[in-house]
């Protein structure tokens, strides 16, 4: 008998290269996330965090190298593009609602849109995500009347309404009071716990610490240093990494 192939990992980047005109942004960037793996991505502002993970949904094409996700290289454009973002679901710090539909509305547009899901399973389904994140009883509210932290739930739940393979989140809190910052990080938490595939950048370090399976560190544009959080965060090994902490923690 032979051994069963293994699963492909749910990220994987090779040799990536992204240029911003003269600006090297990605150098020779190397990443894999295994199915279920939680990884936070660390670094000083403008290292490159937020184009690496616009890269994976192809926000921003690269350069040089490859990317693929569960497996299959990235599509150029078309359906398969579309299929790509539905798969990709990301969150990001401005939590981007649509403030002139309501909170249900917002959740369900994507699957209506683009899975053609029928209206009453997009809202049967919204509504149990919103329940899932905490804000059913907001559900036909508009944005506007919500708080930050109410509106990246539904923003949560809004990604994933798709029902994605992975969850890119890039700095989901950091435009949040700080009373809210935990609500937030609790939904976050608890979909780690389910076992979604999630790629975090984040200055939340409690957070790296207790669900993150690995911290990556960046600095320049380079992935620094790839390893547990214990070990990042007790013995950080890089001259860069040990500055980074000194300044944060
Ligand atoms: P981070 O998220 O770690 O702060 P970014 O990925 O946003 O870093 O940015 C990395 C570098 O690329 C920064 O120097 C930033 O100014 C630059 N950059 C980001 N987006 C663009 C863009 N669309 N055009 C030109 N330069 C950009
Ligand atoms: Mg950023």
């Amino acid at each position: 008998m032979t051994a069963p192939t293994p699963a492909p990992p749910m990220i994987r980047m090779a040799g990536v290269d992204k240029f911003f005109g003269p600006l090297h942004v990605l150098k020779d960037v190397a990443l894999e996330v295994p199915k279920g793996q939680v990884v936070v991505v660390l670094g000083p502002s403008g290292s490159g965090k937020s184009t690496l993970c616009r890269t994976i949904n192809r926000l921003e094409p690269v350069d040089k190298g490859t990317i693929e996700v569960d497996g299959q290289p990235l599509p150029a454009e078309g359906k398969d593009l579309a299929r790509l973002r539905a798969d990709v679901g990301m969150v990001f710090q401005s939590f981007n609602l649509f403030a002139h539909k309501s909170i249900v509305d917002n959740v369900m547009l994507a699957p209506l849109k683009v899975r053609k899901t029928p209206a009453a399973d997009a809202r049967k389904t919204a509504m149990e995500l919103l329940e899932r994140v905490g804000i059913a009883n907001q559900a036909e509210k508009y944005p506007a009347q919500l708080s930050g932290g109410q509106q990246q739930r539904a923003a949560i739940a809004r990604a994933l309404a798709m029902r994605p393979k992975v969850m890119l989140f890039d700095e989901p809190t950091s435009a949040l009071d700080p009373e809210m910052v935990q609500e937030v990080l609790d939904v976050m938490t608890t979909l780690a716990k389910e076992g979604m595939t999630m790629l975090v950048v984040t200055h939340e370090m409690g957070f790296a610490r207790k669900a993150a399976d690995r911290v990556v560190f960046m600095a320049d544009g380079e992935i620094v240093e790839d390893s547990t959080p214990e070990d990042f965060f007790s013995a950080p090994k890089s001259n860069r990494a040990k500055d980074f902490l000194g300044k944060i923690l």
